[in-house]
This record gives C-alpha cells, sequence and structure tokens, in this order.
C-alpha cells in the first residue's frame, strides 16, 4: 500500500517535471520508478532528502543568472534531464532504499543514503553557481587556470556552493533521523559526516572529471565539450581525452557512491 503511495506520488512529480520541462520524457519514467521507490518504500525521511535535492537543484539550473547561457553548452546535456542522468544522481538512493528495506536494523544504510544525496546535491549546486566565480576555476588535478565550465575545475564559489549543497542536506538527515539515541553531539557529529561525505563525493567528482572522464572537441567552436558525437552547433565533436566509455552520468554515479561510503564508513567508524 504505501509502496502504491509512493509509486503515485513519484509518478505525479515526474509528470510536473516532465511538463516543465525539468525532465525528459525518459527522465520522467527513471524518476518515478527511482522517486517512487524512495518515497514508498524510505517513508517520509527518505522522500524529504530527495525532494530537497531535486527541488533545490532544478530551481538552481533553471536561474536566469547572467554569463551561464554561454557556459551551458559546455556540459553533455541540457538543463532537461534524461533517464542516464536521473538514474546518476537517484540509482543509488533506489538500491539503498532496497537494501534497506531488506534489513532495516542496518542503520548506517540511511546514513549512506544522506551521503550520496548530499554529494550528488553537492556537485550539483557546486556546477550551478561555480560558473558565476569571478576568478578563473582551477585545475583539481594541476592547479592550472582553465576557461570556466571546464570538466574538473574547481573554484573558491564553486566550492562554498558545494559545502552549502552538502550542508543542508546533512542537516535535513539530522533532523529527519529517527532513532532515540541521537543526542546533541549525536545530531552534530552526524552533520558533520555526512556534510564531509557530500564533499567528498563533489571533489572525486571533479576529479574524475579531470583525468578519466571522456571529454571532445568541437572544431567549428574551438572549445572543449561533453557532447559528443555532435556538438550544439551541429558539428561532429572529436575525442580529446579522458575514456571513451566514461561519460558524465557514469562520473556522476561515482560521486554518490563515493559519498555514500565516506558518510558511511566515518559513522561505522565512530560508533
Ligand atoms: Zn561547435
Amino acid at each position: 500500500m504505501q509502496l502504491a503511495i509512493g509509486l503515485s506520488l513519484g509518478l505525479l512529480i515526474s509528470v510536473l517535471a516532465w511538463r516543465t520541462g525539468t525532465l525528459s520524457q525518459s527522465g520522467a519514467i527513471a524518476a518515478t520508478l527511482s522517486g517512487g521507490l524512495v518515497f514508498g518504500l524510505g517513508g517520509f525521511a527518505w522522500a524529504v532528502l530527495l525532494l530537497v535535492f531535486f527541488i533545490s537543484s532544478s530551481l538552481l539550473s533553471r536561474l536566469p543568472l547572467s554569463g551561464k547561457r554561454s557556459v551551458g553548452e559546455k556540459y553533455a546535456k541540457g538543463s532537461q534531464r534524461d533517464w542516464g542522468q536521473v538514474l546518476a544522481n537517484g540509482g543509488l538512493g533506489a538500491l539503498l532504499v532496497i537494501t534497506f528495506t531488506l534489513s532495516p536494523e542496518k542503520t548506517w544504510l540511511w546514513i549512506a543514503y544522506a551521503g550520496a544525496m548530499a554529494a550528488v546535491n553537492a556537485d550539483t549546486w557546486s556546477t550551478e553557481l561555480g560558473i558565476l566565480s569571478p576568478a578563473l576555476p582551477r585545475l583539481i588535478t594541476s592547479g592550472k587556470t582553465v576557461e570556466p565550465g571546464t570538466s574538473g575545475a574547481v573554484s573558491a564559489l564553486g566550492s562554498l556552493a558545494a559545502l552549502g549543497g552538502s550542508g543542508l542536506i546533512a542537516l535535513c538527515a539530522a533532523l529527519l533521523t529517527t532513532w532515540g539515541s541521537l543526542d546533541q553531539t549525536g545530531f552534530f557529529l552526524l552533520i558533520a559526516i555526512v556534510t564531509i561525505g557530500g564533499l567528498s563525493g563533489a571533489f572525486f567528482d571533479s576529479f574524475l572529471g579531470a583525468t578519466v572522464q571522456a571529454i571532445y572537441y568541437c572544431p567549428s567552436c574551438r572549445k572543449e565539450t561533453e557532447r559528443h558525437p555532435i556538438h550544439i552547433c551541429g558539428t561532429e565533436t572529436n575525442h580529446m581525452h579522458g575514456w571513451r566509455w566514461i561519460n558524465n552520468d557514469m562520473v556522476n554515479f561515482a560521486c554518490s557512491i563515493a559519498g555514500a561510503s565516506v558518510a558511511a564508513g566515518l559513522f561505522l567508524i565512530l560508533n
């Protein structure tokens, strides 16, 4: 019964997101399934974290901030999310909620979920807001200054945005943690653990973006891009660096795994 309600709620939100152009059709189907599982099996607490991520990142990607348009084309896809992007961000959450339903005594699964959501939220916030950085970003590997929007580039503003995105999920997770033993120390410890997990995931995402992610080059625009095979201008793009089979969705999925692992790992060590 709860699963049916969850799936209906997932469907309702996905249709709304599809109608407003936040999700593509395939993205809406993937969001109905992954969101429905999280709502239906996880209940209120799990649903809130997913919604905080989904709503805040959708709003940020639609903000008409000056100068953003020129950089947006560098990314593989526009602001409309397809199934690959939805599962890259929410797929691990769906797997974790299924595992948690089968073994509810494993409380660390909730922390892993919070870490995964903190990571993808941190990554989205830093991508959307980091572009507004007045200073040129630097490549996370070499420290060399690069054009805004380059995969693997980090800036002070982007890192601050990542901290905000991660911290917001961590705060919600701490407020929604229902087990009785969470005293004041436990409350702040949980916020710290999830925030660190989320930040680790976001920096891991940048690291993969600078190293193994497939990056292409558009000869007519003379620009680096994640788009392949066809650039936004219609020209075919050439492989520049990174492994061809590692696209942005896989990097985002790895980001959520890193966030979950660091948060759950810290939780298990400290408890
Ligand atoms: Zn082009």
